[in-house]
């Protein structure tokens, strides 16, 4: 017997527990179906255990260049590998307990801990139990992609998530991929005490930045040990001793490296393929997102797909905003949606690169008569006095309405320094606005109307 529901949600990432809450404090009958553990990726294996590692490697990097502060410290510095992971694990452990404890609070809310999956339109199935809803909500997320390399499956290989399982240090870690992910984790383990190699398909890293930010993202890893193998493909993968034996193709050249550790980061999967998507007549595209509408709608009446398996975003932020937005659209009788959302991310590396809006090889493209100004992080004091020159500022704005157009800061502070541009951006204001502030001194930002006062025409 079908058991009837207000609304269903199936998947509890960054934007289902909030709606599952959001829901039952309006009185509504709720089931939040989750098959793993609540709070999804970014709590679990991703956000959130990934930057209390970056935080202990930080840590370890300061020891190690204490003395260029004339701090003396006695002895190698070494790092406890079982402590790393004790701290990150007390974090993640906190934190999906207060989720736990906010979840089972709520009384009109059902936490239904497995797989769901469509029968029909209205109707889910979770383990023995079919559900049904006139409103169903997925939030699935996604999952790292794992080529089918030959001979992958015969080797230990890590993703994030058993990742996060690692408590020895690896002699040698070979990373697939030089994207966010796999440049968070080659700094981490380098600043551990790791020998890093990454293999990168194509002739940089962060490949959707521009080339100068690319450029500068890996002179700062170069200079922490890290090796780069650019236009690298992996042809076959083997075990060898303890570890791993990768073959691989540059070119015409042919070569191997062998590691302790072999970390596949390579891009995000969506979840879709556990969902029977097709009992509810929903197709997903040829990537297996699902396809919304800018209210993340999908195309059957009553049923939304929110976060990353809608590939309209793939970040916490934009899963949690997807969330905002239909929440105000399905109870408060709103009609929010993402067409307006500004591009913001984060490359949390050390130096960190905050990222709005266009890049300037989107800029060009799009054809727009644009100012851009760059200044490199040298010339900042804060940056300076810290230590802490590597990287570079860039910004773009529109040279009719003077508006920011789009900013890159990688630098000390960048992730956050460059809200303060999202800022104007999103309110329409003219650069000059910022220009005009008095701003507090030595920071990174007060150099940032410096930075506007030599915007020239992009050419
Ligand atoms: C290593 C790493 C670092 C990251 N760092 C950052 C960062 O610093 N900042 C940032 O903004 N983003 C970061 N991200 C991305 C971020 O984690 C995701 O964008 C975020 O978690 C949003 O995901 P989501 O809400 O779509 O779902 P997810 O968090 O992926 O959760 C989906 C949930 O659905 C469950 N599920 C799937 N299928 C079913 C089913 N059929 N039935 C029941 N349950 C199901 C899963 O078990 C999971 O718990 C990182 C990702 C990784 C991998």
């Amino acid at each position: 017997m079908s058991e009837q529901f207000d609304a269903i949600i199936i998947g509890a990432g960054q934007s289902g527990p909030f709606l599952a809450a959001k829901l039952a404090g309006a009185g509504k009958k709720v089931a939040l179906i989750e098959k793993e553990h609540l709070g999804g990726t970014c709590v679990n294996d991703g956000c959130t255990p990934t930057k209390t590692l970056v935080a202990s490697a930080r840590a370890a990097w300061s020891a190690r260049h204490a003395a260029e502060f004339g701090v003396v410290l006695k002895g190698p510095v070494t790092v406890d590998m079982k402590a790393v992971k004790a701290r990150k694990d007390k974090v993640v452990g906190a934190s999906v307990k207060s989720l736990t404890d906010w979840i089972g609070s709520l009384k009109t809310l059902e936490y239904i801990k497995d797989v769901g999956s469509f029968v029909s339109t209205t109707e889910v199935k979770a383990g023995k139990r079919t559900l049904t809803s006139r409103q169903i909500f997925i939030n699935a997320g996604a999952t790292a992609s794992v080529p089918d390399w030959p001979g992958i499956n015969s080797v230990p290989y890590l993703t994030n998530t058993s990742m996060m399982n690692i408590d020895t240090l690896p002699s040698h870690l070979i990373i697939a991929g030089a994207s966010y992910i796999g440049l968070e984790f080659a700094q981490m383990y380098a600043r551990f005490g790791s020998k890093v190699t990454v293999i990168e398909r194509g002739p940089r890293p962060a490949s959707r930045e521009d080339e100068d930010i690319s450029a500068a993202i890996r002179d700062i890893l170069e200079a922490e040990g890290v090796s780069f193998l650019f236009n690298t493909t992996i042809e076959a993968v083997a075990k060898a001793g303890h570890g791993v034996l990768l073959s691989l193709k540059s070119g015409e050249r042919r070569s191997s490296v062998e590691g302790s550790h072999f970390l596949v980061a390579l891009g995000r999967t969506p979840n879709s393929a556990s969902l029977n998507l097709e009992a509810a007549g929903i197709e997903t595209d040829e990537r297996g997102y699902i396809p919304v509408d800018d209210h993340l709608r999908t195309k059957v009446k009553g049923i939304w797909a929110m976060g990353d398996i809608n590939g309209r975003g793939a970040f916490t932020h934009t899963s949690y905003n997807d969330f905002e937005i239909v929440a105000d659209n399905v109870l408060d009788g709103g009609r929010r949606s993402i067409a307006k959302r500004v591009p913001v991310y984060g490359l949390f590396i050390d130096p960190p690169l905050g990222r709005i809006g266009m890049s300037e090889t989107e800029v060009r493209k799009s054809g727009k008569k644009a100012l851009m100004a760059i200044m490199p992080m040298s010339k900042v004091s804060r940056a300076k006095e810290r230590g802490e020159t590597q990287g570079l500022m860039k910004v773009l704005v529109d040279a009719q309405s003077k508006e920011i157009l789009g900013a890159a800061i990688l630098g000390i502070g960048g992730d956050e320094i460059v809200h303060s541009l999202l800022q104007l951006m999103v309110a329409g204001t003219p650069y000059t606005t910022m220009m005009q502030t008095v701003h507090i001194h030595p920071t990174v930002t007060e150099l940032i109307p410096t930075l506007l006062a030599d915007l020239k025409p992009l050419q």
